[in-house]
């Protein structure tokens, strides 16, 4: 994906998880015809009955039976990996045997970045190992691996103020604080590019999260053009600010770092499954999670579980016999992780289906309990959206928030489609993402069947209602 938009998608998703200044417009702005507020209003009943299903009817506790299935038999599934093939089969033969239609898989060529056994050991002052992970794209280190001295810097500032002579040849090591997710993770995403503009041989990020148990967090990051590419890795917060403490005393810090990572290409696939339409089956309402994670943990929480509520919506609407009018086509995408690349080739691939698209979901921040939506599109749509919500008061889950949704329909968002992502409450969410702590543990059995119910009760009512929600 292009560097600026994910950039900007980045800062906005951070600006929202930190709850700073949510960009809220005025419902009073609005000016929906009577018939549509009423054709909205009339989903009252339908919405509580679908909720009831999940929250405390047949299906309680389901979802997460579901994706504990799923994650126990799979683990983590990194692109191009045979465990994301294996799960991406499984969620087919699931999808038939739930009677979903259309079930197809759509191949794509993604990347395949591989870590290999990689280490970092602190030589000097003293001998430790610096748990890490390298970041997705790094380079490798010669086979030895690469003994410099380290110079560490809290900021992008400080590293451009240091002598040339202090960082030539050295590894670079950032302890900078965790602000936000977009703003600290500049520090992992261009971190190596901008210690090698200055001669640096390799760099090592603070992970950027904000609460650490000692465990480093990974995640993409990007060579910038014309810069010789170093290796790079997380370190954990506990380690960077030791080697911040002893810089400051003047002890010589020398780091052994060995990263044996390949990059290469294979063939993934992004999974659809359909709820055909009973009116307008042409037209499409998509509802989506990446069934990618990283290699660490088990993605439960990045994406699995937005992959499951995503793709339980349209198995119990079609179990309670709520057929909407459009079609709700769940998509799970692939390779997401490494630049959102099965959404844009898939979106490249369907450009006749791109024109029947109303409206696209995708839950990607958490599945804990909804607060509501981000939506990006028309101020019609917005207005919309907000009368939908405005039947969710029972569960608290009636915000706007207006942003960038979510990574992989952002590709149709940014073209004016509308769109909606999950907000959800989720300060937690940064503490596991991407890293060895992003399990099941993570999900809660309760919540996760608020956030399924609220997520496919939307979903049928965008599908059925009987106004399109207008492009942007
Ligand atoms: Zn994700």
């Amino acid at each position: 994906m292009e560097l600026k938009k994910l950039y900007i998608y980045i800062v906005c998703i951070a600006i929202a998880k930190c709850a700073a200044v949510p960009i809220q417009s005025k419902d009073e702005l609005c000016n929906l015809s009577p018939e549509i507020v009423s054709d909205i209003a009339g989903y009252a009943e339908v919405a509580n009955k679908i909720m009831d299903y999940f929250i405390k009817g047949p299906f309680k506790g389901k979802t997460w039976e579901r994706l504990s299935d799923f994650v126990d038999k799979f683990g983590p599934r990194s692109s191009g990996s045979k465990n994301l093939e294996d799960s991406i089969d499984y969620m087919m033969v699931e999808s038939l045997t739930n009677k979903l239609e259309n079930v197809h898989a759509v191949e794509c060529e993604v990347p395949h970045w591989v870590r290999g056994e990689e280490s970092a050991i602190m030589l000097k002052p003293r001998i430790k190992k610096l748990p890490m992970l390298g970041l997705g794209y790094s380079v490798a280190t010669p086979s030895e691996g690469i003994t410099a001295e380290a110079v560490v810097v809290q900021n992008f500032e400080e590293l451009e103020a240091l002598p040339s002579e202090r960082v030539v040849n050295k590894i670079v090591v950032y302890d900078q604080p965790y602000i936000s997710y977009g703003e600290s993770g500049l520090y992992r995403r261009y971190g190596a590019s901008e210690a090698s503009k200055r001669g640096a041989i390799a760099a090592l990020v603070r992970s950027v999260t904000p609460f650490s148990l000692a465990t480093p967090h990974t995640g993409q990051q990007m060579y910038l053009e014309n810069v010789t590419k170093i290796p790079v890795a997380a370190i954990t917060h506990e380690d960077a600010d030791m080697l911040w403490r002893q810089q400051k005393r003047g002890e010589n810090i020398v780091i052994h770092l060995k990263m044996p990572a390949i990059l290469d290409t294979k063939i993934s696939r992004n999974m659809v499954a359909d709820l055909k339409g009973s009116d307008n089956s042409k037209k499409l309402v998509i509802i989506s999670g990446h069934i990618d994670s990283w290699d660490v943990g088990d993605g439960s929480m990045d994406d699995a579980a937005g992959c499951f509520i995503s793709w339980v919506a349209p198995v119990v609407l079609k179990e309670l016999d709520l057929i909407p009018k459009r079609t709700l086509r769940t998509i799970l995408f692939t390779a997401e992780e490494l630049g959102v690349i099965g959404a844009q080739a898939y979106e490249a691939q369907h450009k006749e289906d791109n024109e029947n698209i109303s409206f696209l979901m995708e839950s990607d921040v958490g599945t804990f309990a909804p607060l509501g939506l981000f939506y990006e599109g028309s101020k019609d749509g917005e207005c919309m959206m907000r009368e939908v919500l405005k039947l969710f008061a029972s569960i608290n889950a009636t915000e706007i928030i207006l942003q960038e949704p979510a990574p992989d329909i952002s590709v149709w968002t940014s073209q004016g489609y509308p769109g909606v992502g999950l907000y959800n409450d989720n300060p937690r969410y940064f503490w596991f993402h991407h890293s060895e702590g992003d399990t099941l543990n993570v999900e809660d059995p309760n919540i996760l069947d608020v956030a399924a119910a609220f997520w496919a009760a939307v979903s049928y009512i965008v599908a059925d209602m009987k106004y399109d929600i207008p492009r942007d």
